[in-house]
């Protein structure tokens, strides 16, 4: 970059696409590119529609990025929520150049990474806030902002064309857990400076009010620690840091031993208490497997599983079949925890489940036990005060949450120009203003097996599974009441090579899979999401141990 060029920013026209989470919550990613240099803002993925079997991750189609190749100078990340770096594996062959990020986010992807046999530690690099990097002609600029996560930034962009702010995920939580505020002094500082254009949050406009803090939660726990009697289980995302040390600060006050249950609450609070963003006293914390040697009174389990996920803790605890923890008459499971819209019947069902144990079940609204991560109306107003924009794009939402989100930046101020973009549109800033110059084709990619496969390849591999060994779908009919086979199952195969020896397999399936339902306790059988996990599973066994073919198997269940 030669010193000329800052004196005429007209030639340096800025490109802003967002490539993902502008109409639709989850798989959030922006393109930045001023002349010749582009970086891009987080890499998240979105977690599918339970009507998408098969699929465990849906990420941006990253060939809108074929344009920039070889220009995109760094991957910048705003916090360590999956939606913001769940994709970074897929991302970063695009990118020439580090990936920044504050110390707990990085944490949290280079232990996915190792998860997948990648090593990048050597790329990534540590960014606090208030700190500076230089990308080409453009600098940005880290500021704390409050979430539901620790470490967590927005972005200020100073590029040829004026400064740019990218909010990432906020709220703006007046006592933080860990005293870490959103830094508004900054943000209305380049606010009276001049700012271009506003990027924020609008996953919350819906929501009147304030989000409230995270420590908001204290009371109605408190409430629920001295009236339980048994075992307290209480689940919720296992990124949510601050709930863990909510329930760890009440578990020592009310002397109550701590469990962590589930290999992704273990992963991240190993994670932060290693950064020293979680706090557990070395004496209050057991493992899973020790719950059974402690009186019921005596235990806290904060578990996975708050979305019903089939295989998550809870999900087994609820379902009796976990190792190590049980539940019983007296104990109390709370989801701490919104629902994810779509997962709802799956919770229900873990519900269902542990109410039959016997445990008494508390969701957000009998109790307060879950405070959102993000920014009310009245917090949106207020950042857009602080900002005050000439150009204010809302992302992070479905289109309706961004249209109520420009109708209030609009309020706020009569003269800001607002942009509501979608995926894949190309907005340019330059001496004419702004406005969306051209649109990219935007589309998701489905990837399936993330957590077995390498990473990269599992798109290539879905489509060898498919075009060397086929499609198997076993359609299985039960009973939605008792959990028996209706009828004997039918399996529908496209592209599974049969020959003798196959054909033979084929006719055992219906057997095998008969076989496999009567073991399973009734709770299990009548349990379509735990079903497609098993018959998946037996299936992908079987083909395997008898043809060494490993063809794409995507259950069928039908309640009748
Ligand atoms: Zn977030
Ligand atoms: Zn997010």
């Amino acid at each position: 970059m030669s010193q000329a060029d800052t004196t005429a920013p007209a030639a340096l026209p800025l490109e802003i696409v967002p490539i993902g989470g502008v109409g639709e919550f989850g798989m959030n990613m922006m393109l930045v590119a001023a002349g010749d240099d582009a970086l891009l803002i987080d890499a998240g993925v979105m977690f599918p529609e339970p009507e998408l079997p098969g699929v465990d991750l849906v990420i941006p189609d990253l060939s809108v990025l074929d344009e920039w190749r070889g220009r995109i100078r760094a991957l910048v990340l705003t916090h360590g929520h999956e939606d913001h770096i769940g994709a970074v594996a897929h991302v970063l062959p695009r990118v020439d150049g580090p990936v920044y990020g504050s110390p707990f986010t990085l944490a949290l992807v280079s232990s996915r990474l190792e998860e997948h046999g990648i090593d990048v530690r050597d790329r990534l690099v540590e960014a606090r806030p208030r700190d500076t990097i230089t990308i080409g002609p453009m600098r940005v600029e880290f500021l704390r902002v409050t979430h539901s996560i620790p470490d967590c930034f927005a972005l200020a962009i100073h590029t040829p064309a004026g400064i740019v702010i990218h909010t990432g995920d906020f709220k703006i939580d007046q006592t933080p857990l860990d005293g870490e505020a959103t830094d508004l002094h900054r943000l209305a500082e380049l606010g009276a400076g001049g700012v271009i254009a506003l990027f924020s949050d609008s996953s919350n406009v819906d929501r009147l009010g304030f989000a409230g803090s995270e420590r908001d939660v204290t009371e109605g726990f408190e409430e629920i620690f001295s009236s339980t009697a048994g075992k307290l289980v209480v689940t919720c995302f296992a990124t949510s840091i601050y709930r863990m040390q909510v329930l760890i600060d009440l578990a020592a006050q009310f002397d109550r031993r701590v469990a962590i249950v589930g290999r992704g609450a273990v992963r991240t609070s190993e994670i932060a208490m290693r950064l020293g963003r979680l706090r557990i006293p070395s004496h209050l914390q057991i493992r899973d497997s020790d719950v059974r040697d402690f009186p019921a009174q005596d235990v806290l389990c904060i578990c996975t599983g708050s979305q019903g996920e089939p295989m998550a803790a809870l999900s087994r605890i609820a379902i009796d079949d976990h190792r190590h923890v049980k539940l019983t008459d007296g104990d109390v499971v709370v989801f701490s925890a919104r629902a994810i819209p779509g997962n709802e019947k799956g919770i229900a069902r873990v519900m269902n489940h542990a109410a039959r144990r016997g445990a008494a079940v508390i969701a957000d609204g009998e109790k307060h036990v879950h405070v959102s991560g993000h920014a009310g109306a009245e917090e949106l107003k207020l950042m857009l005060a602080l900002v005050r924009p000439k150009h204010f794009v809302p992302i992070h939402g479905e289109y309706r949450q961004l249209a109520r989100h420009a109708r209030i930046a609009r309020h706020v101020s009569a003269s800001v120009d607002v942009l509501v973009a979608e995926d894949g549109d190309v907005l340019r800033f330059d001496e004419d203003g702004a406005r969306v110059h051209r649109k990219l084709a935007s589309g998701r990619t489905f990837i399936d097996g993330t957590r077995t496969g390498e990473v990269g390849d599992e798109v290539l591999r879905d489509r060898r599974h498919l075009a060397g060994d086929g499609l198997v779908v076993p359609v299985l009919a039960v009973n939605s009441q008792t959990g028996v086979l209706e009828q004997t199952p039918d399996v529908i195969t496209r592209g599974f090579v049969v020959d003798a020896k196959t054909e033979a397999l084929l006719k055992d399936v219906p057997t095998a899979l008969a076989g496999m339902l009567e073991q399973l306790p009734r709770e299990e059988r009548t349990d379509p999401g735990l079903m497609k996990e098993r018959v998946r599973a037996e299936l992908q066994r079987l083909f395997r141990k008898r043809s060494g073919r490993r063809p794409l198997v995507l259950p069928v269940i039908m309640e009748v």
